[in-house]
């Protein structure tokens, strides 16, 4: 599903360069639940933009879906950036004022739904997070984890088939940064991709495997033997 090849980042600010990849191979097949570790610096957040078509590499090649990623024009990466990737934060980047119900709506709206298939499709999400019972809320009713649940619901609605998030456990507390956890398995078990940034070993566990960056290479890529077991 994503293929890539001697991937290069070079950000370059005026007479300075950093590279924040360097030549980076790495395959991730449909179905995966990978983490990202790697400490601050390391290049984790570029990596996820390229994957998620925020930003290009300066070379290399990154293939998803069978499509060239790195060639494409800025509508074409938003087409597919749209089409294929739901996008999780560590502050959960929700409308403040807004409820639970509008706020999962909202991609829809993007994708130029009618109200009463938004709103259909919002509420099956809601409910498929267990927060059935929430729709109405604002976000500032919500606990920590109902936000990142409501933020999980809003990825989900346009069917990607890839989920990326980053440190989505990082703004909670243990209990709640395991019930998000579990719902990111819930959902990998009907076949969605996951790939989740975390700086926490005890989350990077809780996939099925752990790729670690190092300066901007990967120095780590190991299956997590406990957690294929279990599921
Ligand atoms: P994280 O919290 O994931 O480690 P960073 O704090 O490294 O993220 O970076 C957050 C964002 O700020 C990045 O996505 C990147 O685009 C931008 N950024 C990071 N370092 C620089 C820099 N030296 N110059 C300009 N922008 C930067
Ligand atoms: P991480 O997410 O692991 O913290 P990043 O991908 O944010 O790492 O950063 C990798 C390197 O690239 C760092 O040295 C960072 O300062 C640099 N960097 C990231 N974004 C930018 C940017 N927009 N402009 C310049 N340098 C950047």
């Amino acid at each position: 599903m994503i293929e890539i090849k001697n991937l290069t980042k070079t950000y370059k600010n005026g007479s300075i360069a950093v590279t924040a990849l360097r030549e980076v191979n790495l395959n991730i097949e449909e179905g995966e639940f990978v983490g990202i570790m790697g400490p601050s610096g390391s290049g984790k957040s570029t990596f996820m933009n390229i994957i998620g078509c925020l930003d290009r590499p300066t070379s290399g090649t990154y293939i998803l879906d069978d499509k060239a990623i790195a060639k494409m024009s800025d509508n074409e990466l938003a087409e597919v950036r749209n089409q294929k990737i739901g996008f999780v934060f560590q502050s959960f980047n929700l409308l403040p004022r807004t409820s639970a119900l509008k706020n999962v709506e909202l991609p829809m709206i993007y994708a130029k739904l009618s109200s009463k298939e938004r709103r259909k499709r919002a509420l099956e999400a809601l409910d498929w997070v267990g927060l059935g019972d929430r729709v109405h809320h604002n976000p500032n009713e919500l606990s920590g984890g109902q936000k990142q649940r409501v933020a999980i619901a809003r990825a989900l609605v346009n069917n990607p088939s890839i989920i990326l998030a980053d440190e989505p456990t990082g703004n909670l507390d243990t209990k709640s940064g395991n019930e998000v956890m579990g719902i990111f398995k819930k959902l990998n078990n009907e076949g969605v991709t996951i790939i989740l940034v975390t700086h926490e070993a005890d989350i990077a566990q809780q996939t099925k495997r752990v790729v670690t960056f190092k300066d901007g290479e990967i120095i780590k890529d190991a299956l997590n033997i406990g957690e294929e077991m279990n599921s």
